[in-house]
């Protein structure tokens, strides 16, 4: 996860980056960090929460220069402290390095045991900072040459930004795992992982950076290379099913419309009798519409979000079941008491807040419960960047459907098929990794690696 933006040639860009970095904060909410460089000097502010707790106007107006890079950070690798909040930077032999990174490499071990062996000395655990070592040690001579160098040795997911004292630099790893996108800006450019980014910061969006592409943009204009062998792309899905904004475009197509999409099949393959249609917000609104339009059963929003819990609030002192669950979902009770309804949700991961969302709705009277889930059941965990646990965490990995419906307390289960899956998508279904459903890794995962190896929890 993580969300990624940048700026070239801008004269507001730090105020740039921050609203796009505000229109990201979805992808990551443990730390933002924005860096720029005025021609003389780089400028950086970076801190652990929220975009809207790290910065003010004071700091924005402190950061300096024309272009810039910002990262808002979901730790997948690297433990969630500040020394690992990036962007990261280096000062070398050949001037300043900016890095901001979203996706997980998988063949870090072995690199970073090699670059220890030959005197590197590792400022924190991310896996984004191999690659810099990898770019500084490059025996190229200009930079895109070395950053193409350093890429040519990292295998697993990555959209990179770096930023340099003349340039703004993309790259997509070649099977373009994660998504970003390219736009013109006000006169310049600007990248973004999400194109509703570009929405908040009024930039044009021209297309994606291709898999495999590195975009150099410099005050000549904007260049690009393709240094990498084609190799089968492997989109992340999960991308559309949860993670990315419904209002942003990403592989170059809507969101919300794939969502609606994969809602619709999902009705046709697994129908149900009940009195409504009811998602579980935020996330399930969108395939729960589809459901509802495709199956003709009426859609209603029976639990209802309360859009005002921070992130602390007071508990109350008696131990109180599910308080803050409640506290955030509460059930419309007149309109689900003694119905039957179909529950559509995007995915089960743990099952742990399915099943307190079905007590809620027991609790608030309703009769019987169809749960719907957008997508097919996620059995294997994720080695590039969507944070899935170990195997003896997922609950599909272990439960077939019937089962996990008991444990959570449906009367019935159904997930949509793999094959409906991919041919409600927008793109071609070959172009996706769905390694989180079929164990098929277009990658080698990490040697030995289990999630708990890569010290999330450090
Ligand atoms: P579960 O029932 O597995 O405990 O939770 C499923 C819910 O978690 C769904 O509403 C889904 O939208 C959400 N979800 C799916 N993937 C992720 C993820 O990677 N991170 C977080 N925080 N939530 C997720
Ligand atoms: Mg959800």
């Amino acid at each position: 996860m993580c969300g990624l933006f940048g700026v070239f040639n801008h004269k507001e860009a730090s105020k740039m980056i921050y609203l796009g970095l505000y229109s990201l904060q979805h992808r990551g909410q443990e730390s933002a960090g924005i860096v720029t460089y005025d021609g003389k000097q780089a400028f950086s502010e970076r801190g652990m929460g929220l975009v809207s707790d790290v910065f003010n106007e004071e700091k924005l107006n402190a950061l300096k220069g024309a272009t810039g890079i910002g990262h808002t950070r979901y730790s997948t690798t690297g433990s969630s402290v500040l020394k690992n909040a990036q962007p990261f930077i280096i000062e070398h032999a050949g001037g300043f390095l900016a890095v901001a990174h979203n996706g997980n490499l998988t063949n870090t071990r072995a690199l970073r045991n090699k670059l220890e062996a030959e005197g590197s000395i590792f400022q924190t655990t991310m896996d984004s900072e191999i690659v810099v070592h990898l770019i500084v040690k490059s025996k190229k001579k200009n930079i895109e040459d070395k950053i193409a160098d350093a890429l040519s040795q990292v295998e697993g997911a990555y959209s990179f930004l770096f930023l340099t004292e003349n340039e703004l630099i993309a790259a997509r790893d070649p099977r373009g795992f994660k998504p970003l996108g390219l736009a013109k800006c006000h006169g310049g450019y600007a990248l973004a992982s999400e194109t509703s980014a570009f929405d908040i910061t009024q930039a044009e969006y021209i297309r994606e950076v291709e898999p495999g592409e590195i975009v150099v943009i410099n005050k000549n204009g904007i260049r690009s290379l393709n240094p990498f062998p084609e190799i089968r792309h492997a989109f992340c899905i999960f991308e559309y099913i949860y993670f990315a904004k419904p209002d942003s475009n990403i592989y170059g197509e809507n969101v919300y419309l794939a969502r609606k999409a994969l809602g619709r099949q999902l009705a046709r393959e697994l129908p149900a009798k009940a009195d409504m249609v009811l998602p579980i917000p935020d996330s399930g609104n969108y395939a729960a519409l589809g459901y509802a339009e495709e199956s003709k059963i009426p859609f209603e929003i029976g639990i209802i979000r309360n859009h005002y819990v921070g992130r602390t609030f007071i508990q109350p002192l008696q131990k109180m079941r599910d308080f803050s669950v409640k506290l955030k979902l509460n059930p419309t009770r007149q309109l689900i008491r003694n119905k039957d309804i179909i529950v559509v949700e995007d995915s089960i991961v743990r099952g742990t807040t399915s099943r307190s969302r079905m007590r809620t709705l027991r609790e608030a009277g309703a009769r019987k419960i169809h749960m719907r889930v957008s997508c097919p059941p996620i059995k294997y965990p994720c080695y590039f960047g969507i944070d899935f646990p170990t195997r003896n965490e997922l609950v599909a990995a272990s439960n077939e459907p019937n089962e996990i419906a008991k444990i959570i307390g449906a009367d019935s289960l159904g997930y949509i098929s793999l094959e409906g899956m991919l041919k409600s998508m927008p793109i071609k279904g070959s172009e996706f990794c769905t390694s989180c459903f079929t164990g098929k890794y277009p990658v080698k995962p990490p040697e030995g690696t289990t999630k708990s190896v890569l010290e999330k929890k450090q």
